[in-house]
C-alpha cells in the first residue's frame, strides 16, 4: 500500500506515521527527517537548507522533489510506502505523480490529519528538549518527573526549544501549510488517488490511531 500522510506541523504526523507503517510493512519517509539528515551531514546543499528550515519556509520544489525521489527510488525490503511531509505543494504532487507512474506503483490513499491551528501553536510552542540527550518534553503535557531534570540522562538545566518551533516561526510553518499545502487535499480528491481519508487529529495519540486504523481497514475491506 502506498500512502501520503498530510497534516499540519504538529499535528501527530510523525507519531502516526510510525504506528501506520509498522501496521501495513511500509517503508516510513519522512521529508523533514531526510532534509534534517541532509543538513547535519555539512553538504553543500545541505548547508543550502538552513536558510529555508530554521526560518519556516518551505524549501524549493525542485530541491525537496530531487532528494526525496532519490530516497523513494531507493531499494527497501517493505512491501509498501508511507509518505509523511512530502508532497507539500501541487508540484511536489505533480512530480511524485509522474515518479510513482514510472514506476507502475501509484498512490493508494491519501489520509490527511485535521488540527486546528491555535491547538497546533499551543502544542509544538511547548515542546522543549533536553540539551544533553534530546528527549522530548512539553511544558504542559509532558513534563520531566523532577522539575528541571532529565528524566533520561539526569541533565539539570534549562531545556531547549527547536529553532522552528518559536512562535513566530511555527506561525509562519502554518501560514505556509494552509497556503500552499492544504489544497492538495482538491488536488487529490480529483484526481486518480481520488480517496482522500479525513481523520480528526485533536484527540490523544492512541485515539487518533484508532480512529485512522479502522478507516483504513474499512477502506480495504
Ligand atoms: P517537518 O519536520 O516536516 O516540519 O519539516 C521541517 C522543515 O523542513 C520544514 O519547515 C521545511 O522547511 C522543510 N520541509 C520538509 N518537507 C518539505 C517539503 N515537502 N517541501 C518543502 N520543505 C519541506
Amino acid at each position: 500500500m502506498r500512502i501520503v500522510l498530510l497534516g499540519a506541523p504538529g499535528a501527530g504526523k510523525g507519531t502516526q506515521a510510525k504506528r501506520l507503517a509498522e501496521q501495513f510493512d511500509m517503508q516510513h519517509l519522512s521529508s523533514g527527517d531526510v532534509l534534517r539528515a541532509e543538513k547535519a551531514s555539512g553538504s553543500e546543499l545541505g548547508q543550502s537548507l538552513s536558510q529555508y528550515m530554521d526560518a519556516g519556509q518551505l524549501v524549493p520544489d525542485d530541491v525537496v522533489v530531487s532528494v526525496m525521489a532519490k530516497a523513494i527510488s531507493a531499494p527497501s525490503d517493505k512491501a509498501g510506502l508511507l509518505l509523511d511531509g512530502f508532497p507539500r505543494t501541487v508540484g511536489q504532487a505533480e512530480a511524485l505523480d509522474k515518479q510513482l507512474d514510472e514506476l507502475g506503483s501509484p498512490l493508494d490513499l491519501v489520509v490527511d490529519i485535521q488540527v486546528p491551528d491555535e491547538r497546533i501553536v499551543a502544542r509544538i510552542c511547548g515542546r522543549r528538549s533536553c540539551p544533553e540527550c534530546g528527549a522530548i518534553y512539553h511544558v504542559e503535557f509532558l513534563k520531566p518527573k523532577t522539575p528541571g531534570v532529565c528524566d533520561k540522562c539526569g541533565f539539570e538545566g534549562k531545556f531547549s526549544l527547536r529553532a522552528d518551533d518559536r512562535e513566530d516561526v511555527v506561525r509562519e510553518r502554518l501560514a505556509a501549510y494552509n497556503e500552499y499545502t492544504a489544497p492538495l487535499v482538491g488536488y487529490y480528491r480529483g484526481g486518480d488517488a481520488g480517496r482522500v481519508l479525513r481523520v480528526d487529529g485533536d484527540k490523544s495519540p492512541d485515539d487518533v490511531t484508532t480512529e485512522m486504523m479502522s478507516m483504513l481497514k474499512a477502506d480495504r475491506a
